[in-house]
């Protein structure tokens, strides 16, 4: 089985084969019920590949599947289509929902703000603990209910006084046209963005990716090849440029998720080299999420994430000199509120999402000693709280797009 699924890692189409074997339910999307299959829509031609012989070969993640007329990527959602690379995905979305910046999550990005997140389908990894199987495994045409291009998500957010848009559920690297046209038509309408991804990209797609994008959380999965190998049937070592990329390249705002999975990334030894190595590469005020597992996907037999370990872990990352520390998935009010890097004040109180206590000045300092807080802020924090609202984008902003 383990042999198996590692040559499929190299072998684009028989991940196809080894996808459509699992005998899964048809999903449903994350606003519940059975999603309607797609009509027909135009096909969109990537930008992210170049011919080689016969194949196209993408350069937009680590992978570099190579495709004959016909084949479909590992990711599902890259088709070669009369030898062009195809986004099949491209303005179609399994459905919008405006949820909470906190929810990302990100903690110190216009707090308390409301966010109009969206994903498609597919994924460039291939975890087997995914948290969101029913999107990132799926076939887009099983769950892509949703026509929305670029210019109707911008407007339906700036409608709806949403601080920022979020590309989510799945990783928006394997949409990434959409994602960058639709970071583009927000940032004319002086929408926000956020990209919520697993940072499985390469050098050469990075910087077209990431320069429309505020802000970015990225999945550290954990800090060990082996785990990346052995449970995402991926490379940690890309992941880890990307991080540092973004840090010392860019404007992007950016914080860290780790899932601790007990018994497979959760030692203190693991944890400690993780903390060891984001401290001196991206500095210590990053912010570091630790959140909890829960049972899913191929990873059932593992235990959810008990809350002692995550307090552990955020105790060890505290200790290692990191400023902001976080845990997640559990309901832990110490472990979710801003203190301020200088004089230990609290600055933002939260509860679950909701936010608490607020010292902060609308620029982000602190009101007890004059510190900034890093991360962006932009006037008095939101109040939107804990609520999670469906979203359609109207015919007339299809129209009007
Ligand atoms: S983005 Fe998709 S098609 Fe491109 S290399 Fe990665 S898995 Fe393959």
């Amino acid at each position: 089985m383990h042999k198996n699924r590692y040559y499929i890692l190299h072998v684009p189409m028989l991940s196809l084969v080894g996808l459509q074997r699992r005998r899964r339910p048809l999903p449903s999307g994350p606003f519940g019920g059975r999603l309607a299959p797609m009509s027909d829509a135009p096909l969109h031609v990537g930008r992210f590949w170049h011919h080689e012989g016969d194949c196209v070969v993408c350069t937009l993640c680590p992978r570099g599947c190579r495709l004959r007329d016909g084949q479909r990527a590992f990711c599902f959602v890259r088709q070669n289509v009369g030898g062009q690379m195809v986004l099949t995905t491209y303005g179609r979305s399994t459905g919008f929902c405006i949820d909470p910046i906190e929810k990302k999550p990100l903690n110190h990005f216009y707090p308390g703000s409301s966010v109009l997140s969206f994903g498609t389908a597919g994924c460039n990894l291939g975890c087997r603990f995914c948290q969101n199987w029913s999107i990132s495994k799926a076939r887009e045409v099983e769950i892509l209910s949703e026509h929305a291009p670029p210019e109707a998500i911008a407007q339906t957010a700036l409608r709806l006084g949403c601080r920022s848009v979020a590309f989510t559920y799945n990783d928006p690297v394997i949409f990434a046209e959409y994602a960058i046209d639709t970071a583009r038509a927000c940032r004319a309408l002086g929408v926000k963005t956020v990209a919520v991804t697993a940072g499985y990209i390469r050098p050469e797609a990075r910087g077209e990716f990431f320069e429309p994008m505020d802000a970015a959380n990225v999945d550290l999965k954990a800090f060990a090849r082996d785990f990346y190998r052995r449970l995402c049937f991926a490379e940690l070592q890309p992941v880890l440029d990307t991080l540092v990329w973004i840090r010392r390249e860019t404007s992007v705002w950016l914080e860290v998720t780790t899932l601790l999975i007990p018994g497979q990334n959760d030692s203190e030894d693991e944890v400690a080299r993780l903390c060891d190595w984001f401290g001196a590469k991206l500095g210590t005020e990053v912010p570091l999420h630790f959140t909890a597992f829960h049972p899913d996907f191929e990873l059932r037999d593992a235990p959810p994430t008990p809350a002692a370990t995550l307090a552990r872990a955020r105790r060890q990352a505290l200790a290692a000199g990191l400023k902001h520390v976080y845990t997640g998935n559990v309901h832990d009010r110490a472990g979710q509120s801003t203190s301020c890097a200088g004089c230990g004040a609290l600055l933002i109180e939260r509860d679950g999402y909701t936010l608490g206590r607020y010292a902060l000045s609308d620029t982000g300092v602190c009101q007890a000693c004059g510190r900034p807080l890093a991360g962006r802020f932009d006037g008095p924090p939101g109040r939107w709280g804990s609520r999670r609202q469906a979203v359609r984008i109207t015919r007339a902003e299809r129209a009007g797009s």
